[in-house]
């Protein structure tokens, strides 16, 4: 009997995907460059979250190889290799982990459905299956306090045993595929950013121990400063797979690290699992907003709004910064990421949906459930979301969560040498000042794309209108 173990790059680790465990020794390991990811046109466009997956995938491929199997990569459509390569080499079935996301949804039921054989989806990718927390009268949860309560009384998902230390080489002869190596970043068409984090299991696995022993300690505190190291940024290898959640609930949840410290941490692991679920039962909310009244909201089309918020160059110092730590970085602090949303959604009544998609391209840890949760928490229009009346006063998150400007400083070099009282809001500060920091505002760096508090009375003029 011979198993197909498909990867599919949410599932990049050989330990403890339940799919690799079950297929056992003999298993033939699968991976498919289809070009829904991998044309050169699409990869550029999320060059970032494939950089990190081909670093992932290489020590993925190796790590087969050293236990004495082979990734076998494959240019092509899933839907068509998958089943042709499944008679080919006459397998009896094909295991891959489950994906959430409506796209990867659709994509199993075509391949199930041209195949003879069964295709067998394993869990793997949160700590309960999506769907499965419910409240007492069986309906999903639209508010994460009553969802995490649930979701902490449920069993999660067990730990699977470890893969085989051996494998056995396939023994196929593959005719008529275009069997391919891994591609470069080259062969794609653009180039590395060393500034993305290194994907990779053991990469992941330094950061998990890293967090642990540093800042998981402070977290409660630390994680809402966007100038300190204070999370555990391992949301991209969350999101590949490189680590099981489960793996790193227990490393937290069985550390000595104080309670308070490792249930916070614990409740944005759940966040996730909150936005999984969401995702799971409705995904039309890819497309349209959770709240049904938010369905034509009045949204600006301004492109030159839209190209200064990309760019960094709103004269926002925390939204400017939150711009550019992004391209440069593929990252953003989750506190910048809310900030910076607010004000695309709210001061410049952009549509959500624009950001988002912004997002994906530049994210290395872009992921379809949470980008999308994270721009509808901050439009106001999302599940569990801040109402769409409070709006953040950019100034006043950046005083307190960069009390010295360090985040903005690091990003916005212009204002590099202005008195951190001013970081803010340099159209505060005294022209001698700005003078002395080199700041000329309107050449060097922007006056306000808007005024604050006209933004803000507009918005909610505008959204009380539309709910009424
Ligand atoms: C507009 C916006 C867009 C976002 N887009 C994404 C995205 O594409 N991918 C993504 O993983 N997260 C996203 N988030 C959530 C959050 O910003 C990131 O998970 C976090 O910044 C990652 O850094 P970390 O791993 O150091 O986080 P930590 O604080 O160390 O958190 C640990 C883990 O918990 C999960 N987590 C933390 N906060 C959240 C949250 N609010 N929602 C869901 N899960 C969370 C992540 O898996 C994270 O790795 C977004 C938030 C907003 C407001």
């Amino acid at each position: 009997m011979s198993t197909i173990v498909w990867f599919r790059g949410k599932d990049l680790r050989l330990d403890h995907p339940p799919a690799v465990a079950e297929a056992g020794a003999d298993a033939i390991h699968l991976f498919v460059l289809d070009p829904f990811f991998f044309a050169p046109e699409r990869a550029q466009q999320m060059r970032h979250r494939i950089q990190f997956l081909l670093d992932s995938l290489r020590e993925l491929s190796a790590e087969i190889q050293r236990r004495g199997g082979r990734l076998i990569c494959i240019r092509g459509r899933s839907d068509t290799v998958v089943p042709k390569f499944a008679k080919t080499v006459g397998a009896t079935r094909v295991v891959a982990m489950r994906w959430t996301e409506p796209v990867g949804r659709k994509r199993d039921q075509r391949v199930a459905a041209r195949m003879e054989i069964p295709l067998v989806l394993l869990e793997g990718e949160t700590l309960v299956p999506p769907g499965t927390v419910r409240s007492q009268s069986g309906t999903p949860y639209a508010v994460f306090s009553p969802f995490n309560r649930a979701l902490r009384r449920m069993p999660l998902a067990a730990t699977p045993p470890a893969a085989p230390l051996h494998f056995t080489p396939p023994a196929v002869d593959i005719e008529g595929f275009d069997m391919a190596a891994i591609p470069t970043e080259e062969s794609l068409g653009f180039t590395r950013n060393p500034n993305i984090l290194k994907g990779g299991v053991s990469a992941a696995s330094a950061r998990l121990k890293a967090f642990i022993d540093g800042p998981a300690s402070r977290y409660t505190e630390a994680r809402d400063r966007m100038d300190m190291a204070g999370t555990s940024r391992l949301s991209a290898d969350i999101k590949f797979g490189l680590l099981h959640p489960r793996r790193i609930w227990d490393a937290v949840m069985e550390s000595d690290l104080p309670e308070h410290e490792r249930n916070k941490f614990a409740d944005e692991l759940v966040w996730r699992e909150f936005n999984y679920s969401t995702l799971w039962d409705r995904p039309e909310v890819l497309s349209a907003p959770f709240k049904p009244a938010w369905e034509g909201f009045p949204w600006v089309d301004d492109d030159d709004r839209l190209t200064a918020w990309k760019t960094g160059q709103t004269g926002y110092p925390v939204v400017d910064a939150a711009a550019r730590q992004l391209i440069e970085t593929g990252y953003v602090h989750n506190r910048a990421r809310m900030v910076a949303a607010s004000f695309f959604t709210k001061h410049l009544r952009l549509d959500y949906r624009l950001g988002e998609s912004h997002y994906m391209q530049w994210l290395t840890d872009g992921d379809w459930a949470s980008n999308n949760m994270g721009w509808q928490w901050a439009a106001g229009c999302g599940a569990d979301a801040q109402p769409w009346f409070r709006i953040f006063n950019p100034m006043t998150q950046g005083r307190r969560f960069d009390p010295q400007g360090e985040y903005v400083k690091r990003w916005v070099p212009e204002l590099a040498k202005l008195d951190p009282k001013f970081v803010h809001a340099p159209w505060e500060a005294p022209e001698l000042l700005l003078r002395v920091a080199g700041v000329q505002l309107g050449i060097t760096y922007p006056h306000p794309i808007v005024d604050h508090k006209t933004a803000r009375e507009e918005f909610l003029s505008v959204a009380k209108q539309h709910m009424n």
